[in-house]
């Protein structure tokens, strides 16, 4: 709902004061784009209400540059807003003003970023809001980029390309993230950009007309079968992620099907098959590009038909059907879990999806671990680039969880990112249900099982390969702790879980999660499914003897939705 409504509907609500209180501290300075200064904060939130936000990130939106910009004191905001709306304004200014340069960066900028980086991860695991309304502050900053001078152009772009794009892209953002690619695209690829502007305008716009005349013929025979679609629309594809498919296929333009393509969303999923199965009695379906990722999402989730159908005069025109729910999800990412999740009447809060997020988490561990260590800044900033911003790939173990991982990642990460203990007794991994050896490389979707041996350690060859650096740093410490003590084996006091379980999707998360945050360690964790059972179980060591403590544990256990029986004994 556009800012002006949210007043209309709440004239002396947070939305309406925030708009206000940030109009008159902003009053009488202008933008370098020209313009006053106040209409910065009002696009930023008028981005956060479309991702249906609630009021406080709206406000907060509204207030994100007065204290920086205006010299309004913190104590102001809290005693006009509140502690909520005051954490998130207070957060978006703590992430500062981001001086990236990319790879080239001297050393001491280095220093910098990694600094940066750092309070960006710290946001991301506090509350997902001061992120969102960072991403929304960056949106209409790529917008005006034009007015900048063009090193300070180059210089932001490059962040945006770098740092933005990808984080949204992780947040499930996926039209953020291509829109602030695109956005990006002219300034750090200026002659490529030329190139694709003269080359493709032509096409670009000739299959923009010929689908608009198509988009009449799609609801009228959609309708001819009661299927009333909520909206057609016609979705070009960006200049910035075409030019990345060009390059993949020598620049043959002749080849990109999905140049523009058609998108129906309709109200429901049986409604998404009745509309593809009427689309392919219209018009007949290219062989081989039907996929449907409603019944096998991608692993980011991503859900949707896809079809290529020969449409009029013989052109082929690429179809996505999709619910509202899809729709959303694909375009506001972990954000849409704001709208479905109000609407179930819970409202989730920023740190509550955070935690919800497990790579944020691994981030944040990851982060902590590696701040307390003399770490060389660039190196820092390198790693956390190629762990978390890179290309990522999705593995999926035998139960159907999901690990996400970077790109080249092998069995190794894999075991490491399931569980330390996992990696640690790491004996060798079946890809696809086919023996692999440990350097092999993973692929998107592979179902991942790794074999596990009691008390095995790892090997110092596994450095070679290993492609995290959770996975290589927890290598050198099992390797030291080898080499320290050569003969003991674990000594601790231990108590052993065993606990039946239905089989789902994230259990193992859930468990391990609430083990840990009963503050007991876990010393290994292993699967079994003998003959005979009622249900699988998982056996978890844990180093603790204290009898309250696992009484209590194992009250909490119970609680998770398909653990169906906990018993324990003393090691
Ligand atoms: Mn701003």
């Amino acid at each position: 709902m556009p800012i002006a409504d949210l007043i209309k509907q709440n004239p002396n609500g947070l939305v309406a004061r925030a708009l206000a209180f940030a109009e008159k501290a902003h009053r009488g300075q202008t933008r370098k784009s020209g313009g006053p200064y106040f209409n910065h904060p009002l696009a930023t939130a008028e981005t956060l209400a479309s991702w249906h936000m609630d009021d406080a990130t709206i406000a907060a939106g509204l207030l994100h540059d007065t204290i920086e910009d205006t010299g309004t004191p913190i104590e102001a905001i809290k005693k006009e807003f509140g502690d909520e709306v005051a954490f998130l304004v207070n957060g978006v200014t703590k992430l500062g003003h981001f001086k990236y340069r990319g790879e080239k960066a001297r050393k001491h900028d280095a220093k910098d970023q990694a600094e940066n980086l750092r309070r960006m991860v710290i946001a991301l695991s506090e509350d997902l809001r001061v992120v969102f309304i960072k991403l929304a502050d960056r949106l209409h900053n790529m917008a005006t980029l034009a007015a900048l001078p063009p090193a300070k152009q180059k210089r932001i772009a490059l962040e945006t390309d770098e740092i933005y794009a990808p984080l949204a892209y992780r947040l499930g953002m996926y039209n953020l993230s291509g829109e602030l690619q695109d956005l990006a695209f002219p300034f750090l690829y200026p002659k490529e950009y030329a190139w694709l502007i003269t080359n493709t305008k032509e096409q670009y716009e000739t299959r923009l007309a010929y689908l608009e005349t198509v988009k009449p013929d799609v609801e009228r025979v959609l309708r001819e079968h009661d299927i009333t679609p909520l909206k057609i629309e016609v979705r070009a594809k960006r200049y910035s992620s075409l030019y990345k498919k060009l390059l993949r296929r020598n620049m043959e333009m002749g080849r990109i099907y999905d140049m523009v393509a058609l998108r129906v969303i309709v109200a429901t999923i049986p409604e998404c098959y009745a509309t593809l199965g009427v689309i392919h009695e219209t018009w007949p379906p290219a062989p081989r590009r039907i996929k449907d990722y409603i019944a096998m999402p991608k692993p980011n989730g991503y859900r949707s038909l896809h079809t290529t159908v020969i449409g009029p005069e013989d052109k082929t025109i690429e179809i996505q059907i999709r619910t509202k729910e899809m729709h959303d999800e694909d375009q506001y990412g972990v954000a849409a879990h704001w709208l479905y999740k109000e609407k179930g009447g819970s409202k989730i809060s920023g740190k509550k999806l955070a935690e919800e997020l497990t790579w944020v988490q691994q981030l944040r561990t990851w982060q902590d671990h590696f701040s307390g260590q003399t770490t060389d800044a660039a190196e820092m900033l390198q790693a956390m680039k190629v762990d978390f911003f890179q290309h990522r790939i999705f593995a999926v173990s035998p139960r159907g969880d999901v690990v996400d991982l970077p790109a080249e990642s092998t069995p190794v990460d894999f075991a490491y990112h399931v569980h330390t203990e996992i990696g640690d007794t790491c004996t060798g991994a079946k890809v696809n249900g086919a023996l692999v050896p440990l350097d092999h490389k993973l692929k998107s979707g592979d179902v991942v099982q790794i074999l596990t041996q009691k008390g095995k350690k790892p090997s110092e060859d596994w450095l070679r390969f290993a492609k995290t650096a959770i996975a290589r740093d927890h290598i050198r410490t099992a390797l030291r702790s080898k080499n320290r003590f050569p003969q003991k084996e674990r000594g601790p006091a231990r108590a052993e879980l065993k606990i039946a379980v239905e089989d789902r999707v994230g259990l193992i998360k859930d468990i391990s999660a609430t083990i840990a945050r009963n503050h007991a360690n876990i010393l290994s964790f292993h699967s079994d499914n003998p003959k005979g059972n009622r249900y699988p179980f998982d056996k978890v060591e844990i180093q603790t003897t204290e009898r309250a403590k696992i009484e209590k544990l194992i009250v909490k256990l119970k609680a998770i939705p398909g653990v169906k029986e906990v018993s324990y004994h003393l090691i």
